[in-house]
């Protein structure tokens, strides 16, 4: 089965082949990605660059998929299209599921409309051939533990308030910063010292806008900027080791996979990966390439979902802003309950 996926929910414009005979390390993805000139994301420059970008990214993909295709020239050269029907900034949405629909209908395949946040979560149990982890979803607009029980990826825990990393986004814009923050924080870092900032946990859940204000109020009263770096990142990594071990323990499971943007980060890998390993649980970051926002993952599930026989109608295809991950109906693990 050969799929092509459609990613833009916030800032990148990425369209993947992925190829179920070729294995996963041969997802072929091409992304443009938004850098604002000031600022965080802007939806409107957002949805702008979506417009501008998909059809050249599409294009590129396309074309890849023709010269590798041995079928037919009479034949699509895929068999379905899959694109993040949400959850992200509206206006990008709209662009996105605009492109996805006219190009299941100009190939005349069909359509598959996929959670951006559960691809997220099936890159990392794919390549790490886990059967049921827990699942953190670290990216920029969410913060999620997820696991698996009875048809649908159940939320454990969340952020009450932004998501992991638009908080740190949010401390360097206010330090000046170009965006994204979170690998310039991760540089700083290496040179900071411990100072005290707010660690909210409550349950399952936690919440990173007091951390936040309180990062950037040590700034201002001229504590050095690696100090604040490095004290965000063992705070905010500690309460998302907290709450994923909690997640382990309370669920019994011994697998974890990372997601998502902010999972690119080393020492949040390194806070989880020895959580692990003092539970004896195993532990798994998917290369970077699927863990920021990218099509690859999006062709991935879409593969599976179409494969259970998962499309979508046209009529059927709007897009939701607030997609949850729970409002998906798993079709593609049936008869796999735990
Ligand atoms: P979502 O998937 O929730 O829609 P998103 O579209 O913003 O989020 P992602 O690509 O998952 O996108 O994540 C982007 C975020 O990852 C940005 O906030 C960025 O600062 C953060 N990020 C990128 N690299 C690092 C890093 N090395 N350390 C910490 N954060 C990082």
């Amino acid at each position: 089965t050969r799929i092509l996926g459609i990613e833009g929910t916030a800032w990148a414009a990425s369209a993947a082949v992925y190829d179920t005979a070729a294995g996963i390390d041969a997802v072929f993805i091409e992304t443009d990605a938004y850098e604002p000139e000031s600022g965080g994301i802007h939806p409107r420059e957002a949805a702008e660059h979506m417009h501008d970008a998909i059809p050249r990214v599409v294009e590129r993909v396309l074309e890849h998929a023709r010269e590798t295709f041995d079928g037919p020239d009479s034949e699509p050269p895929v068999d379905a299209v899959a694109f993040s029907r949400g959850p992200g900034l509206g206006p990008c949405l709209r662009i996105v599921a605009t492109a996805a629909r006219a190009l299941s209908q100009a190939l005349a395949v069909p359509l598959v409309g996929v959670n951006h946040m559960v691809a997220h979560l099936e890159i990392g149990r794919h390549t790490a051939a886990f059967g049921s982890p827990i699942c953190l979803n670290a990216s920029g607009a969410n913060a999620h533990l997820l696991a698996y029980r009875n048809g649908r990826y159940r939320v454990l825990g969340e952020t009450m308030d932004t998501g992991v990393g638009n908080a740190i986004d949010k401390f360097t814009r206010h330090v000046g910063w170009s965006h994204p923050g979170g690998p310039k924080v991760e540089a700083a870092a290496d040179d900071g010292e411990y100072i005290d900032l707010p660690y909210v946990v409550k349950g399952m859940d936690f919440s990173f806008s007091g951390i936040m204000s309180a990062a950037k109020q040590r700034y201002d009263d001229e504590i050095p900027v690696e100090d604040v770096c490095f004290s965000l990142q063992e705070t905010i990594f500690a309460m998302l080791t907290e709450v994923a071990e909690r997640a382990l323990s309370v669920t019994g499971r011994d697998e974890l996979v990372l997601g998502g943007g902010v999972g690119q980060n080393a020492r949040l890998r390194a806070m989880l990966a020895s959580m692990c390993a003092q539970r004896g649980a195993d532990f798994h970051a998917p290369e970077p390439r699927f863990l920021r926002d990218n099509a690859g993952m999006i062709a991935v599930l879409g593969a599976e979902m179409y494969a259970a026989g998962d499309t979508l109608a046209i009529e059927h295809s709007r897009v939701d802003p607030n997609f949850r991950p729970d409002q998906v109906p798993v079709t593609w693990r049936e008869g796999d309950d735990r």
